[in-house]
Parts: structure tokens; sequence; C-alpha cells
């Protein structure tokens, strides 16, 4: 199958206005052909019909298009005869889409060059891939990607970001895959993650009863925060220059994607086209997703993204002045309405660079806070960010001392050091509540896939093993004649169940 030339690599500045955007097209309906283009065989088919384009104006909506985004498709629209068939088995060397540059989209691309797969991975990240694989540091040093740097101890790590450092998402994960147990045991051996020993358990909020959890499973933590873990692995792939079978677009989101007679799936976005491809991999979730599938000719896959519900989780990154009085290093807070997770990440990090006594830590809200509490998550107006980090201190204050009038709760509160630094962000669509429970999800009729944790549950874990399936399924369709598709067909059907763990993922702990 022909392929265009792609139009630069990910540099792309966001466009002011992105009306080549905006008329999200439909395929053309279109009768079965015979005969091909001439660039790349025969022409898939299609079918389709007519659909509404008024746009849906929600407070996330509103906010893409002031940022420039327009993609005006909308849920109801799902048109089961509107399917792709490509007639042409999938060639030898095949280029494949990633959409997503977080754990799944990064796992599946690696697997993917292992079976000697070339792809592109898309990326909206401005400071780097890995999604919520996220680390954020205060001031001017915010983690950056693309610098050609790999952390090889924390102390470099440290030196390269000074400020406050904090892990804003994943804060640790845990393994009982055995294919991804052999990736994480690499990164064990080349020092890109460690085991995180300091002391992690539940915290009854009110009680001050703080339980630790046993050890096993190991919680690995990667070094110098998760960012850098996803900033090693885009470089682990990229390495080997032009050899690279893997090419990066960041910051770069993708709004369309369109299939064409004879020539593949044509993607555009950043206002331009992003090149032609034989197979798309969805790597990220939520209404931006199914609006990306939705009208382009897989409407299963397109229905399965519309059946996924997402959590709302605020994260504050809060530094003190001096050590909490806590016996902890990081705690699932139980019985509070406000609070899920407290972790300091000074302990966890070993971060050796803050000034003396300074002490960082990451609180998720619950679920239930994040809902009540949700503004657009790109413009939080300043007095809702004040009021969230005021009301998660004071929760985790509360949640930290004994019961209330107790000696305990005095002397938690005499010894309480002064906050020096907060920063809010809203993870509006941040952890499945519902999970289908297949590790991935293939149309090998249209070649279209999706990755990502939410497929069997919500974790590192689940989003590395799902791009590992999708690539290795991917790879299988090779060669196949439409006959021989069946067993490709992976999770189009598959029943959702409801998923509810913590408020911060399914994975053991
Ligand atoms: C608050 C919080 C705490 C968590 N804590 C833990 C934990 O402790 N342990 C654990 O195991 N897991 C944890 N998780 C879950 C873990 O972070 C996720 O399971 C995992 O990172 C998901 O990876 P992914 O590849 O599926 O998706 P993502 O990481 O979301 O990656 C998707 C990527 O796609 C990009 N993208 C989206 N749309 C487009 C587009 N149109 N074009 C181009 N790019 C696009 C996004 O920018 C993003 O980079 C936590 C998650 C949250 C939110």
């Amino acid at each position: 199958m022909a392929r265009e030339q792609s139009s630069g690599a990910g540099s792309a500045t966001r466009p002011a206005s992105a009306a080549g955007l905006g008329a999200q097209q439909a395929p053309r309906p279109t009768r079965p052909q015979q005969s091909g283009s001439g660039r790349g065989g025969p022409p898939p088919t299609i079918s389709g019909g007519s659909r509404d384009t008024r746009l849906q104006m929600d407070p996330v909506e509103k906010a893409r298009r002031q940022m420039g985004y327009r993609n005006n498709w909308h849920r109801k629209e799902v048109d089961h005869a509107n399917q792709v068939k490509w007639p042409e088995p999938l060639g030898p060397n095949p280029r494949v889409a990633i959409i997503g540059g977080g754990m799944s989209g990064l796992m599946c691309a690696r697997e993917l060059a292992r079976l000697g797969i070339r792809s592109t991975v898309f990326d909206t990240g401005k400071h780097g891939v890995g999604g919520r694989m996220g680390t954020r540091a205060s001031g001017e040093s915010s983690l950056r990607s693309g610098t050609g740097t790999t952390a090889a101890s924390t102390k470099a790590a440290a030196a390269q970001l000074g400020g406050l450092v904090f892990d804003h998402a994943a804060q640790f994960f845990t393994v009982t895959d055995p294919s991804f147990q052999s990736v994480v045991d690499d990164w064990l051996a080349t020092g890109l993650v460690r085991v995180w020993e300091g002391p992690v358990g539940t915290l009854r909020a009110g009680a001050g009863a703080f339980a630790r959890l046993p050890p096993s499973p190991p919680r690995y933590v990667a070094v110098g925060g998760m960012r850098r873990l996803a900033e090693a692995l885009g470089e682990q792939l990229e390495a080997g220059g032009g050899s690279s079978l893997v090419e990066f677009r960041r910051p770069c989101w993708v709004g369309k994607m369109q299939a064409e007679e004879g020539r593949g799936w044509a993607l555009s976005g950043e206002g331009r086209s992003q090149g032609v491809y034989d197979a798309v991999v969805v790597a990220h979730n939520g209404k931006c997703a199914n609006r990306l599938v939705g009208p382009t000719g897989a409407p299963k896959v397109a229905e399965q993204l519309m059946r996924l519900k997402l959590n709302a989780v605020w994260c504050l990154m809060v530094a003190f002045d001096g050590p909490l009085p806590v016996n902890f290093e990081g705690a699932f807070i139980q019985g509070s309405s406000i609070l899920s997770w407290a972790a300091n990440n000074t302990a966890k990090l070993e971060l050796k660079h803050t000034p003396a006594g300074t002490q960082c830590w990451t609180l998720f809200s619950t679920n239930a806070y994040g809902q009540a509490n949700k503004v657009p998550q790109e413009n939080i107006p300043p007095e809702v960010a004040d009021k969230v980090a005021a009301e998660m201190v004071a929760a985790l204050k509360q949640a930290a001392a004994g019961p209330e009038g107790s000696p305990a709760a005095a002397a938690v509160a005499a010894k309480w050091p002064k906050t020096v630094f907060t920063r809010v962000q809203l993870w509006g669509a941040a952890l499945p509540l519902n999970t289908p429970g297949t590790p991935c999800i293939l149309d090998p009729d249209s070649r279209v896939g999706v990755c990502g944790d939410w497929l069997s549950g919500g974790s590192l874990q689940a989003a590395a093993v799902s791009g590992i399936t999708l690539a290795r399924q991917i790879a299988g369709l090779r060669g196949k004649t439409q006959d021989q598709l069946a067993p490709f067909r992976l999770g189009l059907e598959a029943q959702f169940k409801p998923l509810r763990v913590t408020d911060i993922g399914e994975f053991p702990h």
C-alpha cells in the first residue's frame, strides 16, 4: 500500500485556527470497486450515510475550541453500515500510526519494532511523551524531553531538574504479567526503575491509623520520576536515527483520520496532513478518542470507546518547609471524602536537591471530590485552584491526626509544617470506572486497533500489556486474506463491567 511523504517531525506549533480540520468529513459513500488507484491496490469498501454536524458545547469541547481544536462528530452517530474493509492483505512492511505516546503507545511501538514493523507515534505532550506517566518540577525546571539524556542516577536527574519534583499521575506500579515483568527486569538492570521500599500502606482518616502493606508484590518507581522513564523509552526507540523503526511527532494532536481509497488511513493534525498509514492504533481514551474514530469507518471500535466511563481526580503538588509528622511515604487514604492518596516524592524519588528540610508531596482527591469540583481542566479558575489546594492540605492534616481533641491530634497540629508551594492539576479523564476486560481492541477489517489501560483495568501494567498485545495482533495480520481475519478480531463485542478498586487505579498494591 503506497503512502505519502510525512510533512516533518514533531515540532509543529498548534495553529491559532485549525480551520483546516474544522469540517470533519465522513468517508464518502462508495460502492465496492474492483480495481485500485494504482498507488496501493484496490480501494477499501466503505459505505456510510449522512450525519448531524452540530457541535455539542460541553465545557471540555469549549476549552478545546478555545485552544483551536475542532471536531464536530458526536456520540449518537455510529453508523454500522459505515465499515471500512481493506480488500488486500496487509503487506509485509506495513506502516502503523500510533496516536498516543503514553505507556500503551510506547510499548506498542516497542513491540512493533521488535517484530520489524515501522510506526509513527503522535503525542500531544508539550514537555515530553508519557501521558499519565507525568512528572513536574517547579518554576522553570519543568521536565523536558528530546534532550537526548537518560537519567543514569537520581542525582543526575535531580541536577538536571533543579527545584521541586512531583510525580503527578502514576505513582508506582506492580507487575504480575510475565511479558511485562521481563521488560521491567531490563529497566531494573539499566537503572531506569527501582523498588520503592519505604512504608506504603493505608491511612484511616481521622484515626491517624497507618497500616503498612506487605512488601510483595514489589512496588516499582521510576528513577528521577515517571516522566524520565517515558523519556528513556522514547530515546531507546529513536536510537539508531534513520534506521530506527519508530518516529515520534510531538507535540502533535491528531484531529482526523480518514480512509482513502487505494492508499490507507490519512491522518491530519496541527492543520496539515500527517501522512497515510496501513493501520491505526488509538492509544488514548476518552471523548477525544471516540470522536476521532466515530465517523471514520470502524463503528464497532467507536462504540466500545463510547462505553468507557472515566473518573476525575484532582492532583495537588505541594511542598512543605519541613517534614510532615507522619510515619509513611505513601498512603491510600480511607474514609475521606476528599483525599484518596498521599505520597512523599522527596523520599520516594530520593530527592537530594530540594532546599534543606523541604518535602514535596503529591495528593490525589477522590473521584467524588473530583466530580463535585469539576472545571475545564485546561483553564482552572484561580479561586478554584486555591480552594482545592487548601481543602486537600486540610484533609491530609485531618487524616494524619488522631481523633479530634486527642493528644496525638494536638501533636500532629503542633508539628505541621508550613506550605511553601502548591500547584493543582485536574485529571478530568483520569482512570476507567468500567472495563471490557480485554487486552486490546482490533477491527482487522478496517485495521483500526485500540490499546490503553482501560481495556483491562487502570494501571501502568494494564497499559503496557495492552500495547504489547495489540502490536502482536497487528503483526499477525500481515499477509492474511479477508477469510483469515477472524482470529484477529479482538474486543469488539466484549461487555463492560464496573471497575473500582481505588480512585487511582486497579493494581495490586
Ligand atoms: C491520578 C492518577 C494516578 C495514577 N496512579 C497510578 C499508579 O500509582 N500506578 C499505576 O499503575 N497506574 C496509575 N495510574 C494509571 C496510569 O497512569 C495509566 O494507567 C497509564 O499511564 C495509562 O497509559 P495509556 O498509554 O493507556 O494512556 P495515557 O498515559 O493517557 O497516554 C495517552 C497519550 O495520548 C495522547 N493523546 C491523546 N489524544 C491524542 C491525539 N488526538 N493525538 C495525539 N496524542 C493524543 C495524550 O496526550 C497522552 O500522552 C494513575 C493515573 C492517574 C490519572
